[in-house]
Order: structure tokens, then sequence, then C-alpha cells
């Protein structure tokens, strides 16, 4: 077996902070990167530490005891968190997502989601405000998460069958309670619920039509179940492509046994493509990462747990705000930063996936792409 590549918080070189003239940065309209793509989705990553140790994402023979997670002093304050926050949804971004690693392991996140509820939108709106999470911790934090402010959450949940789930998130934790996780969400209110079932071909699509009937009968259809097709995130998951089920695969499985119709999209940006079941009980989504890009009107930006902002999910270099934050900038500078960043984004890594071969290192090794555990998914 080829060599396992050594895991990094991120030890590569950042990408240079853009320096520009007043007339560049501050100005009313609309922020759009080169691709024309408004800048709208902050995905916020607030730990590098997770309690599970998904094959596809912390595989454990990477992510051991010998794993050098980032100080507590190297991570954003949740009052840095903020303020960058702010100047975010000042430049557009209407909606914020908590992920991870494992958001709700860090201590006190419901104090963090309390101030970003608190944000408004230039036009006094308040923020569609979300949390992507394993479920584990759900069942006891679910009604302070609601009291907090936050709307709804997404959780990830790759199998119903007990066994393959122990085995799949690696710490033999038990399905039953991600379940009741997502119970005690609906029960605060913290719907629409979405489910993420990442689907990996050999390990786990036997457990596609068993997800979907569950779900489809769960909280009259309130909960939403999305199939994400395993991608070739970070550089130590061993990702190959004969283990990608393609969506279309997933939704022809389903509708064998339940006819399901297309959706129009809920909004633009939209990730997953939308399947109703003909029968009115529901629907699923499939996010086709690897077999039909949405590049083109991606409006996702992420902000590592050390403040750095990275333009893709697949991005090999990010932009230090941290060193700006602490370094005294006002909000201003801040501001133009981000604008600067922005605007020069061209990133479309799926797009171009297929001819993505001539990124890899001679030895076929994948290149030093970031971790999703350390940006977020
Ligand atoms: N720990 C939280 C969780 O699992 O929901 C939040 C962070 S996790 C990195 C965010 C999402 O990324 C999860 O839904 C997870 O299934 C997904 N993910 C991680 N690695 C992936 C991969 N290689 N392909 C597809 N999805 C992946
Ligand atoms: Fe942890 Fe989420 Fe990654 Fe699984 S997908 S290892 S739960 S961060
Ligand atoms: Fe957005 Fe990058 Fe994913 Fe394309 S590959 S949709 S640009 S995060």
């Amino acid at each position: 077996m080829a060599p396992r590549v050594i895991p990094l918080v991120d030890q590569r070189r950042d990408a240079p902070l853009p320096v520009l003239g007043d007339a560049d940065a501050l100005g009313d309209g609309v922020l759009q990167d080169r691709r024309r793509r408004p800048l709208t989705d902050l995905r916020i990553s607030v730990t590098d530490r997770c309690n599970f140790r998904c094959s596809y994402c912390m595989p454990k023979e990477v992510f051991d005891k010998n794993h050098a997670y980032l100080p507590h002093s190297a991570l954003l304050s949740f009052e840095e968190i903020t303020r960058l926050a702010r100047v975010f949804v000042a430049q557009g971004v209407r909606k914020i997502r908590l992920t991870g690693g494992e958001p709700l392991l860090r201590k006190n996140i419901e104090h963090l989601i309390e101030q970003l509820s608190a944000l408004r939108t230039p036009d006094g709106s308040p923020l569609d405000l979300t949390l992507t999470t394993n479920g584990s911790l759900l069942a006891r934090k679910a009604r302070a998460l609601k009291a907090a402010g936050l709307q709804r959450v997404t959780v990830s949940l790759d199998a119903l069958d007990d066994a393959i789930f122990r085995r799949m998130n690696d710490m033999d934790f038990p399905v039953a309670d991600v379940l009741a996780g997502i119970d005690a969400a609906h029960e605060a209110g913290l719907g629409p619920i979405k489910v993420n079932m990442v689907v990996k071909r050999g390990t786990n699509e036997q457990e596609i039509l068993p997800m979907a009937r569950h779900f489809r009968q769960r909280h009259g259809g309130s909960v939403v179940l999305r199939f994400i097709e395993y991608m070739d995130v970070g550089a130590t998951n061993g990702w190959r492509m004969d283990e990608v089920m393609p969506s279309a695969e997933v939704v022809a499985r389903i509708a064998t046994d339940f006819p399901l119709r297309p959706l129009v999209a809920s909004a633009p940006g939209e990730t997953a493509q939308r399947w109703a079941y003909a029968d009115g009980r529901g629907e699923i989504g499939v996010i086709s990462s690897v077999t039909r890009a949405f590049c083109s009107d991606c409006s996702r930006l992420r902000l590592s747990t050390e403040g750095r902002v990275y333009l893709c999910l697949f991005a090999t270099q990010g932009h230090d705000l941290r060193q700006l934050l602490r370094g005294g900038a006002d909000d201003e500078a801040l501001a133009r930063t981000i604008r600067g960043i922005w605007t020069q984004r061209d990133d479309r890594y799926s797009e171009l996936r297929a001819g993505r071969q001539a990124d890899r290192a001679a030895d076929g090794s994948a290149p030093r792409r970031v971790e999703m555990s350390y940006i977020g998914g």
C-alpha cells in the first residue's frame, strides 16, 4: 500500500492578502468574484476536533493520538468570529453555517450562536443561521441551541444499521443516539432538519433504501434526507472514483420502491437537486459534487478554526485574517481585505475535476489540499 500522506493542520504557506487601493475596495455594488458569483454563504469551522473517525474525513490511522490539533490560543475566540461575521454580513453574507470538526464539541457554542443570531443584514433581516453536526451530542444540546437562536440543523448520518454505522464512525458510536438527537432537534423546533448521508460504494449503499424509508415517515415529512457523493476532499482519505456512487444511481435505486419526480431548486446556489416522492410524502435531495459540478453558482466561503478563509473546499491555500484581527485592523480594513479576496476568486475545482490528474504528484499521491475537518463541509 502507498504510504499515507502525513496530515497537516495547515502548514502550507498562506496566500498573500490582497493589497487594494481605496477605490477598488469599498464600492456599493454587490460583491462578485471573477465568475460573477456573489458572496452570500459563510461556513465557519469552530473546532478541528471530532469524536468520530469517519474514514472519508478523519481516518483513525491518520488522526490518531499523535495528531497535532490546534492549541486553544490559535482558535478564533467567539468575539473574533462574531466580529468577522459582522463584516462578512455587511459584504452580502446572508447565511452562516457552523461546522468543524464536530461543532458541538466547542465549549459554550451556544454563546457564539447567541452573538451570531443578533446580527442583521444591511436591510435589517436576521441571518439564516444553521449548524452541521454528527448528532452525537444533539439530544443533550438541542434545546439550548434553539434558545440561543439557532434556526435549524443538518445532521450527518450514513446508516441506520447499527453495525454499519458503528463501523463508519469508527468509534463504535451507536446509531440510536443520533436518531434520538434528530428527534430532540425536531422537538426543540430546529427544523426543517436535513439529514446528510455520504454514500460510499461497497460500504453503505445497502442503507440507501432503509434510510429513505425511515426518514420519509419522520415527523410528517419535515426531515429531508440528502445523499452526498463521496468526495476527494483533503489528502488523507484514500479516495477512489470506484467508491463513488453517482447520484443518478441513488435516485434510480430509490425510485424502484418509491416513484420520484424532480423539483425545481429552492434557491440560487442550492447544492442539492431535489426530488419529491410521487405520493406527496416528502422529498429527498442529492448532492452530486463529483458527477455534476455546481461551481457556477457557488457562493460559499469558508472560515477555518484559526481564522483563514478558503475560497473553495478543494483549496490548497487560505488567506489569514487572524493576523489582521490580532494586529489591530479596523473593520474597514477587514472589509477591504475580504472584498479583495472575493473579487479575485476564480475557483471551480469540481468543474475542472476531469483534468485534475494533473494535480497529482509523480507518485500519484493527492495534492496537499486542506482537510474537510479543518474547514468544515
Ligand atoms: N462533524 C460534523 C458532521 O459530520 O456533520 C460537521 C463537519 S463534517 C466535515 C461536514 C460534512 O462533510 C458531513 O456531512 C460529512 O458527511 C461531510 N463529508 C466529510 N468528508 C466527506 C467526503 N469525503 N465526501 C463527502 N462528504 C464528506
Ligand atoms: Fe467528524 Fe464530521 Fe468528519 Fe465524521 S464527517 S469525522 S463526524 S468531522
Ligand atoms: Fe464551490 Fe469549490 Fe465546490 Fe466548486 S469545487 S462548488 S467552487 S467549493
